[in-house]
């Protein structure tokens, strides 16, 4: 249920992704791009076509008190969600994005140009740093997307830009504003390190109007070195809050083509049940 098309930063189109769904035989699928409804829009109309359930999907990009906070929108309407100048506001303001963290890389000396970077973004509207990461390994700077990240893009590295972006309340209710549902995806990547501290920021975020938490997440792709006890313990505190605050649980592999695979995420049955009842499947 968390996935990225070539829309935004992934590297498969809509319909690859649907037929990749339906090869690993997922009961529910939604391709939930960054900042944009373009490429899930696009699926919803083919999803007829295929076996599982469909859900249109969106992550927000969002920023709390310096705490990136990014929020997962599903089962929008599309055409109300589009309304208002919020998501075009974040397009342009990563387009504008791009041209300093290119500037930024030029300045230490690589060689890449706007247009290398533009290849990689394609016919996309949400450019960002895996596009970046992919015109490094291809000029052979880096081996990998996590080295790219390492080395330059990640917070603190010399290519790091500050996104622009909203509050996680006006991004939540700009997501109920279209009747979609508001869930936290990777909570666990939040920057607190303290469980209970982050159990503190959850109840923030409820009282903005979340509908529940992404538990069902393979870390290890975007942070390696994750703590095996933040795992541990940030994973029964969520199954615990979202019991107690009677929250919707999702899982995903926030496939993008090159990170992760489609699937690969197991979320148990009673998960899955739960959710089929919750979107009335
Ligand atoms: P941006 O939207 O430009 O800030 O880039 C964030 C995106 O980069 C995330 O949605 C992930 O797709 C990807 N990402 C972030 N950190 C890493 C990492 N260490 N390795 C691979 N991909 C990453
Ligand atoms: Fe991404
Ligand atoms: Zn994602």
């Amino acid at each position: 249920m968390h996935s990225h098309s070539n829309f935004s930063d992934g590297i498969f189109s809509p319909l690859e992704l649907m037929e990749f769904a339906e090869k690993e035989k997922l009961i529910i699928f939604s391709i939930t791009d960054h900042d944009t409804l373009e490429g899930t829009e696009i699926a919803k109309e083919i999803a007829n076509n295929y076996s599982f359930f469909y859900l249109t999907g969106i992550e927000i990009s969002a920023r709390h008190e310096g705490l990136k906070t990014e929020i997962l929108g599903y089962n929008l309407d599309v055409a109300k969600a589009k309304m208002g100048e919020k998501l075009t506001y974040v397009q342009d303001a990563r387009k504008r994005r791009i041209l300093k963290i290119l500037e930024n890389l030029n300045s230490i000396g690589l060689e890449l140009t706007l247009e290398d970077i533009e290849r990689q973004v394609g016919s996309g509207s949400s450019p960002g740093r895996p596009h970046f990461a992919r015109a490094l390994i291809e000029k052979n700077y880096v081996k990998s997307i996590n080295e790219a990240f390492e080395i330059y893009l990640a917070e603190g590295r010399p290519g790091y830009v500050r996104r622009e972006t909203f509050e996680p309340a006006e991004v939540i209710e700009l997501i109920h504003s279209a009747n979609g549902v508001a869930v936290l995806p990777h909570p666990l990547l939040i920057d607190i390190v303290n469980i209970s501290e982050l159990e503190i920021y959850f109840d923030t975020l409820l009282s903005w109007g979340l509908d529940g938490i992404e538990i069902y997440y393979n870390y290890s792709h975007v942070t390696p070195n994750i703590p095996q006890r933040r795992l541990k313990k940030g994973t029964e505190m969520m199954k615990k809050y979202s019991r107690k605050n009677d929250l919707l649980i999702t899982g995903g592999s926030d496939f993008h083509g090159d990170t992760g695979k489609l699937g690969e995420v197991l979320v148990p049955t009673e998960v899955v049940e739960g959710l089929l009842e919750y979107f009335n499947f």
